[in-house]
């Protein structure tokens, strides 16, 4: 199928998806608990990178060079690799399928998608509305299963030119070397430990709102959520006292309640895993700012308060593991540099925030921190879909994400020699 008719399966799609953002926002809200208005932007989003994606199909897709030979015409051009494996996770459970999805079918790849067996309804809608968009049979075919029972047929099947695999730093490094065995490129986006630098120079009350967001919006299921807090002395005080102040009020509960801005996790595992942080923060003898606990005054729902822990030594398991809960760990900075320093102190390399009015600062902090998207005065969570994405040390291996950039990974060049010499 020529690209721009793809383009045009890819754009109706993303117009379906626009169309019913309320009806598939709200499935997603009760499938995976980000609350409503979370859900359906997301919903949204996915529509926006389908359309960019469309979009993409009228680029151009090669390049002419000049030749030695007189008599050659000289080009390559980007061609699909063939067929994609791609695997994602529960947290975003329309968006990441969908840029992954959509690019490998714009650049004329099939695909075969496992996603995470928590999300199985909003994993049918992107399909229908592919389907219905017009995408051929046996082009786009989605797979459900528990992903330690079918995920090893999949990562060593020597059929897959590819794999792109969205989840945890643990799966993703176990099935790497498996997936490179049986012959296919890889890319893997994990998780992360994200800093939010406040210097001393920061607007306060922005600076707590934007990391209160990165910390706890989506119940902090976000690889690129707001978890360390590393804040200049002098602040310090002032800027706890307003982080508390929102992690308190914050209303937590029912995802489909307009009220609430803080759902629940997404499952009994990931409730377990969040309170084994916070037993072990408790066992460590951190300070408990705000929240600390699971709100079981709201019952048995998986709901965790917004929860804020300060004295964390360096190297406690709640300093330097990703928690993927509502929970943000404050550290005291005696300088920028020193800020700088344990920012980078870390294994991931995903997303970092700097918070500060000095144009020097935010473009020296910009500059050295390593991470693959770095954020000045907003919150570390939250991308735009027409740029790369990924990260940068234990986040990410591989080329980076959506964007042009996703063009690298889903096709490969092929360089053509035409000699055009007339032989009679
Ligand atoms: P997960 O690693 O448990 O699961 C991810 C996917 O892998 C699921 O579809 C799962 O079924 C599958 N899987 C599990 N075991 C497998 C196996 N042995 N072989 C093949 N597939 C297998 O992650 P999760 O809990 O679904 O998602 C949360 C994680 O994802 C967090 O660590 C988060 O940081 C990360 N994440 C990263 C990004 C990013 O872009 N860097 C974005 C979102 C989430």
């Amino acid at each position: 199928m020529p690209a721009p008719a793809r383009g045009e399966i890819l754009r109706a799609a993303g117009e379906a998806l626009e169309d019913s953002t309320e009806r598939i926002g709200r499935d997603l809200a009760r499938e995976e608990g980000k609350t409503l208005a979370e859900a359906i932007g997301e919903t949204r989003r996915a529509a926006a990178i389908l359309r960019y994606f469309a979009a993409q199909t009228l680029e151009p897709d090669g390049e002419t060079y000049p030749s030695a030979s007189r008599t050659t015409f000289l080009f390559s051009r980007r061609e699909a690799i063939g067929p994609v494996l791609a695997i994602t996770p529960w947290n975003f459970p329309i968006a990441i399928p969908a840029w992954k999805i959509a690019p490998a079918l714009a650049y004329g790849n099939t695909v075969v998608w496992k996603p995470a067996e928590l999300v199985p309804l909003t994993s049918v809608h992107l399909l229908e509305a592919l389907l219905a968009a017009g995408l051929p049979s046996g082009v786009l075919n989605l797979v459900l299963g528990r992903g330690r029972d079918i995920g090893d047929v999949l990562v060593t099947h020597d059929g897959f030119a590819a794999l792109s695999f969205t989840g945890s730093h643990a799966v993703g490094r176990a099935i790497h070397a498996r997936a490179v065995a049986a012959g296919m490129k890889v890319q893997l986006e994990l998780g992360g430990k994200n800093p939010a630098v406040v210097l001393a120079d920061a607007d306060l009350d922005m600076a707590a709102e934007q990391v209160a967001r990165g910390a706890f919006m989506s119940a902090g299921q976000k690889c690129t959520a707001t978890s360390r807090v590393i804040v200049e002395k002098p602040v310090m005080e002032a800027f706890v006292e307003r982080l508390v102040a929102r992690a308190q009020s914050w209303r937590v509960g029912d995802a489909l309640d307009p009220d609430v801005v803080v759902g629940p996790l997404a499952s009994p595992e990931q409730l377990d895993a969040v309170l084994d942080y916070l037993s072990v923060a408790d066992a460590e003898r951190a300070t408990v700012l705000a929240g600390g606990r699971r709100a079981s005054e709201l019952g048995d729902g998986y709901f965790v308060r917004p929860t804020v822990l300060t004295d964390v030594r360096p190297e406690s398991p709640v300093m330097c593991e990703e928690i993927f809960g509502p929970v943000a760990v404050l550290a005291a900075a005696s300088s920028p540099e020193d800020a700088l320093q344990q920012a980078n102190d870390t294994p991931f390399g995903l997303s970092a925030s700097i918070f500060t009015q000095s144009l020097e600062r935010a473009l020296t902090f910009a500059q050295r921190l390593r991470a693959g998207v770095v954020k000045v005065n907003q919150e570390s969570a939250g991308v735009e879909p027409h740029v790369p994405f990924g990260g940068t040390k234990g986040s990410s291996s591989g080329s980076r994400e959506q964007g042009r950039a996703a063009r690298e990974f889903y096709t490969e060049w092929k360089t053509v020699y035409v000699d055009g010499a007339l032989h009679p």
